[in-house]
């Protein structure tokens, strides 16, 4: 057994064909016609069809090779000459892959498997391939192959013939919504120009504040500290000692759903909706005077809790505080914070109640975002010093500041804290407001989650077991 040509005569016409050699390989199986078309004492000339496989309406490629027979010849002169129909330029010294993938089948095959192919045969091949391969080839649809099942239709709901007005309508509001940032966004809601006039706060809320508020729901409510988790299941072991009338007003007032969190959030001061999420819950407001209450639990009497419930949750009271919360200064304090920390947003909140343990509420003031990114709890206080200190010598006067930090026992610690255990957020700028000077004092306090686990397990102690009471007693379902 002796191939036509030898490996050195590949290595000799594929000189500096590096990638066509891997092409001509995999080609190889593409060739269907290997034959002699011509014989002399000397010379041998091959013929071959190539079809192409992505081509296989088209008439196949016809590749000619003539090689010399002796043995004696030297390599590089072996392969005489080299054509292909693909280019009238191929040639041994430019040789196709078609052609490589010719010269390996004879490298690879014993040569006295070639038959000797006359024209008529090239001719009939090159007229009826192409029709034999097609059909060979032809695409038959997905549903007539047994191993697949019915196939459905891409779009499973009939199409409307016409795009109903509320539809395109809500396309719209989508596609806003989905990108806050781009041009058409901003027009329609026109959030660019308000965030930065000095409009009133309120003004603020559009499509953008929407989303901003949505993620940062979203984080609070994904990454829930171990703390409340803890807080959760206290809570459900005191709920199962509750009476049948506590568990009752709990689960109309005080349970609260995940699909009503950014609701809530979204809510401003002035809605009468705030009186009516808050009340009944320990508000960053109240929960510190509840936590020292029942820290000091043995120096306080039955009476003495109806008083502090009382006095706390009266409708009048409780209203008062919720409105005294919301402050003349604040959007002053924002905007003069904003300018003092360029990079950074601050998002208004309303208030965020956690579905973990719906008894606590945080109505922070605020979120800060830092380049767009959800970074830290704002809480503001606007002292009525502020009239006559600046940001430099207020910690002198405020009484809830020593040493220029915020007191650790304090009822702003306890907001601040509560705050960012709802939220989610390791950091808090507590800020001091000098509205005379319109200048703002940073006081930055870090989560403290030893502070937090007691002051929230003392706060669900207090509001399972003197809180619910009171308020099942009391209030009108
Ligand atoms: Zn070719």
């Amino acid at each position: 057994m002796k191939p036509l040509i030898e490996l050195e005569h590949i290595f000799d016409a594929f000189r500096g064909f590096g990638r066509p050699l891997k092409e001509a390989r995999e080609a190889l199986t593409n060739l269907v016609v290997v034959g002699i078309a011509a014989k002399t004492a000397k010379e041998v000339t091959v013929e071959a069809l190539y079809v192409s496989p992505t081509k296989i309406s088209e008439p196949p490629h016809k590749i000619n090779i003539c090689v010399q027979t002796s043995a004696k010849v030297k390599v590089e002169e072996k392969i005489l000459s080299i054509s292909c129909s693909c280019s009238s330029g191929s040639s041994k010294a430019r040789c196709c892959k078609h052609a490589m993938a010719c010269l390996i089948y004879l490298e690879r095959n014993d040569k006295s498997t070639l038959e000797t192919v006359t024209c008529s045969d090239m001719e009939e091949c090159l007229g009826g391939l192409p029709e034999k391969t097609m059909s060979e080839l032809e695409d038959v649809p997905l549903a007539e192959f047994c191993h697949f099942g019915e196939p459905e239709s891409l779009n499973r709901r009939p199409v409307l013939e016409e795009i109903p007005e509320e539809l395109k309508e809500e396309f719209r509001k989508r596609l806003l919504e989905a990108h806050p940032e781009s041009e058409a966004a901003i027009f329609f809601s026109g959030v660019r120009q308000k965030i930065n006039s000095d409009s009133n706060p309120d003004e603020r809320n559009g499509v953008g504040s929407n989303l901003i508020r949505s993620v940062i729901v979203q984080k609070a409510l994904r990454n829930p500290s171990y703390i409340l988790k803890m807080a959760q299941e206290l809570g459900e072991s005191l709920y199962n000692k509750c009476t049948a009338e506590e568990k009752n007003y709990y689960d109309k007032h005080v349970k609260f759903h995940e699909d009503q969190v950014l609701d809530a959030f979204s809510l401003t001061p002035d809605s009468e909706n705030w009186f009516d999420l808050t009340y009944g819950r320990l508000t960053g407001n109240i929960s510190y005077g509840f936590y020292k209450y029942y820290e000091n639990m043995e120096k306080h009497s039955e009476s003495d809790w109806n008083n502090k419930i009382s006095g706390s949750f009266s409708p009048y009271g409780f209203a008062d505080q919720a409105k005294k919360e919301v402050n003349l200064y604040d959007f002053a304090a924002l905007k003069c914070y904003e300018k003092k920390n360029p990079g950074k947003k601050i998002e208004q909140a309303g208030v965020f109640i956690s579905p973990l343990a719906p008894w606590l509420v945080c109505s922070a003031d605020g979120v800060i975002l830092e380049d767009g990114i959800v970074d830290r709890l704002w809480v503001v206080k606007n002292p009525v010093k502020g009239a006559t200190h600046n940001a430099a010598t207020i910690c002198n006067v405020a009484p809830c500041m020593k040493e220029n930090k915020l007191k650790k026992k304090h009822k702003f610690q306890g907001q601040v804290q509560l705050g960012m255990l709802l939220l989610s957020l390791p950091i808090c700028d507590f800020t001091l407001y000098c509205h005379k000077a319109d200048e703002v004092f940073v006081d930055t306090v870090e989560f403290n989650d030893k502070f937090c686990l007691k002051y929230v397990t003392n706060l669900t102690n207090a509001f399972f077991t003197k809180v619910l009471p009171w308020l099942a007693l009391n209030v009108e379902i």
